[in-house]
C-alpha cells in the first residue's frame, strides 16, 4: 500500500474555506490504473505487492484510492469555489464530487495536492449524486498523460479504482469510479470569486496570501503582490494556452472555476484534440454557442482573467477614505493593463512555439513569421488537412521529402508555394550543410507524431467501460506517453479518424 506523508497547508491555512468531509464507502473496490512513473516522481513509499509494481494489485491498495480506507495523515476535505459557466455567474458550485486528502511534497521539492474525484456527494453537491463513471475517468487518465507526455502542464492521474457500484446517466447505467488527481494546487479563478461574491474580505485576503506564497513566493510581502499575482497568473495562462492551441487541444468547458491558478489544466470533461484544422471546431455537446472553440480559448482565458482581477480590487484599494477613491482608480488601472497586455503575451507565447515547430531558431533572424504560420494555417483549414499530420509530415519535409506531406492534400501542389517560401525563410538561418538533420529533429521534438484521437479514446474507453477489457486502453495509454515517437507497429493511434465520425463526434461534461 502506497503510504504518503502528508503536509496539509490548505486546511491549515485557511478555515472557513471548507467542510471537513469524508469519502463515500463502496462495495467492491478494485484497481483499473495506477500510475507508476507518477508515485514515484511524488516519492511514495510502494511496498512490493503495490498496484503498479507487481501488476497485481493488492485489495489494500483498491480500497485506499476508493476512499474507504484513509491514508495516515489524510484530511479529507471538500473545497468551497464560485465560478462563472458560460458567462453566467454560479455563486456556489464547490467539490461536489471531490475531495483533497491533503498535500504531499514531491520529489523536486513541489508541493502537490492529492485528491479525490467522484467519491459520493458533499455540502457542495446541489442536485448530483457525487459520484463518478469509469469512461470518464479513464477518459481523464488517457488525456492527461498525453499532455503530460506533450510537455503541457497538467493535473495527473494518480489511480482509478472501479467501486463495483452503479451510476446513472442520461437513462444509462454505467459502472462507477473514483480517480485519484493530483495537482500543484485546486485554486482556481473560482475560489477568488467564492469569497469576492459573499464579500468576505478577510478569508480573501487570506486566500489571496496563500496562493502568493504557494504559486508565487517571490512576491510574498511585496506591496505590488495582488497585481503581480494577477500578472503571475497571465504569464501562466497565456504559456498554457498557447501550448493547447499549438497541439490542437481543445479544453471545452473553460468555465473560471476550471481554470487554474498555477496555469495547469485542469477537468478533463468534454476536451478533445482538433483533427482537420478548422478554428470553429467544438466538440461539446453542451456548447451550442461554441463559446469554447478552439479560436476561442485565448479570449475566453482573458476574460477569465478578467474575472479574477475583479476579485483582487478590494484587496488593493484599501486607503482610508481620503485616498479611497484614488486608491480604486489606481488599483484599477493596474489589473486593466495586465489584461490589456494579456493578447500581446499570449502572442508572443504562441509564435515562439509556432516558430519551434516551423524549425526557426529561437534566436534566428528576424523576419514576418506571424505571417508565414498564418498562411499555412489558413492553407491546412482551406484543404481540410489533420492539423497534427501536417505538422509531423513537415518535419520530413525539413529532412527534405515533401512527398508525405504533399499526400495530406488532395491536390498535392497546393502546398507547393508555401513550402518554397518556408524553405527560403529556413536557409536564411542555416549554415552548415547538415543543418536540414538537426531541423528535422528539432522539429519531431515538438511536433508530436501521435495525439489521443477521438475514435481511438472512445474505442478504448468503451472496452474498459463496457466490456471490462483494459487491454485496449493499456495500449493506447502505453503509445500515448511516447508522442514524438514514430511507431509503425501503432500507426492505427496516429491515423486520423473518417471525416464523418469528426464530424459527428461530441463529448459530454462527464458528470
Ligand atoms: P465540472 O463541470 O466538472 O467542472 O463541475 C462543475 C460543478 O459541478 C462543480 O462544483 C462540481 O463539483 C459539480 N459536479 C459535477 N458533477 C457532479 C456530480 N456528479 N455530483 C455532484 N456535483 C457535481
Ligand atoms: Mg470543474
Amino acid at each position: 500500500m502506497p503510504r504518503f506523508t502528508f503536509d496539509n497547508t490548505y486546511a491549515r491555512a485557511l478555515p472557513g474555506t471548507y467542510v471537513f468531509w469524508k469519502p463515500t464507502v463502496v462495495p467492491a473496490p478494485r484497481m483499473l490504473f495506477f500510475n507508476t512513473p507518477l508515485a514515484e516522481r511524488l516519492g511514495l513509499e510502494l511496498e512490493l505487492d503495490s498496484a503498479g509494481l507487481s501488476g497485481t494489485a493488492g485489495a489494500a491498495d483498491a480500497a485506499l484510492f476508493a476512499g474507504n480506507v484513509l491514508p495516515e495523515g489524510a484530511e479529507p476535505l471538500a473545497q468551497a469555489y464560485a465560478g462563472h459557466q458560460f458567462g453566467g455567474f454560479s455563486p456556489q458550485l464547490g467539490d461536489g464530487r471531490a475531495l483533497l486528502l491533503g498535500e504531499v511534497i514531491d520529489k523536486s521539492g513541489q508541493r502537490r495536492d492529492i485528491a479525490f474525484k467522484g467519491s459520493g456527494r458533499t455540502p457542495f453537491s446541489r442536485g448530483g449524486d457525487g459520484k463518478a463513471a469509469v469512461g470518464p475517468m479513464l477518459r481523464e487518465v488517457l488525456i492527461g498523460e498525453a499532455m503530460q507526455a506533450l510537455g503541457i502542464p497538467t493535473t495527473q492521474a494518480l489511480a482509478v479504482v472501479a467501486t463495483g457500484e452503479a451510476v446513472y446517466r442520461d437513462a444509462a447505467t454505467l459502472p462507477g469510479a473514483v480517480l485519484t488527481r493530483v495537482a500543484a494546487s485546486h485554486l482556481r479563478v473560482g475560489t477568488f470569486q467564492y469569497f469576492a461574491a459573499r464579500g468576505e474580505l478577510e478569508q480573501l485576503h487570506q486566500l489571496t496570501e496563500y496562493a502568493i506564497a504557494r504559486h508565487a513566493p517571490e512576491l510574498v510581502g511585496t506591496p505590488e503582490r495582488h497585481v503581480a499575482l494577477l500578472r503571475f497568473v497571465a504569464v501562466r495562462q497565456a504559456r498554457l494556452i498557447a501550448q493547447w492551441m499549438n497541439v490542437g487541444f481543445i479544453h471545452g468547458v473553460m468555465n473560471t472555476d476550471n481554470m487554474t491558478i498555477s496555469g495547469e489544466t485542469i477537468d478533463y470533461g468534454p476536451c478533445a484534440f482538433m483533427e482537420a484544422y478548422d478554428p470553429a471546431t467544438v466538440f461539446s455537446s453542451i456548447d451550442h454557442g461554441g463559446r469554447y472553440a478552439y479560436a476561442n480559448q485565448p479570449l475566453i482565458a482573458r476574460w477569465n482573467l478578467a474575472r479574477l482581477a475583479e476579485t483582487l480590487l478590494p484587496l488593493m484599494a484599501n486607503g482610508d477614505d481620503a485616498s479611497q477613491a484614488d486608491a480604486v482608480n489606481e488599483a484599477a488601472a493596474q489589473v486593466t493593463q495586465v489584461i490589456d497586455e494579456f493578447p500581446a503575451l499570449y502572442a508572443a507565447e504562441l509564435l515562439k512555439g509556432q516558430r519551434a515547430k516551423l524549425g526557426l531558431l529561437p534566436n534566428g533572424p528576424g523576419s514576418d513569421d506571424a505571417t508565414l504560420v498564418a498562411d499555412w494555417l489558413a492553407l491546412l483549414q482551406q484543404h481540410r488537412v489533420d492539423f497534427t499530420l501536417a505538422w509531423r509530415r513537415l518535419c520530413d519535409a525539413a529532412e527534405g521529402d515533401a512527398n508525405p506531406l504533399r499526400a495530406l492534400f488532395a491536390e498535392p501542389g497546393a502546398v507547393n508555394p508555401w513550402l518554397a517560401r518556408w524553405q527560403v525563410r529556413c536557409a536564411r538561418e542555416d549554415t552548415a550543410d547538415d543543418a536540414k538533420f538537426d531541423r528535422a529533429a528539432r522539429m519531431r521534438a515538438v511536433n508530436p507524431w501521435v495525439i489521443p484521437r477521438n475514435h481511438r479514446v472512445e474505442e478504448a474507453l468503451s472496452a474498459a467501460s463496457e466490456g471490462d477489457d483494459l487491454t485496449s486502453f493499456e495500449r493506447l495509454l502505453s503509445v500515448l506517453r511516447r508522442p514524438f515517437d514514430e511507431n509503425p507497429d501503432a500507426a492505427r493511434y496516429a491515423d486520423p479518424a473518417p471525416a464523418q465520425i469528426t464530424a459527428a463526434y461530441q463529448t459530454f461534461c462527464g458528470t
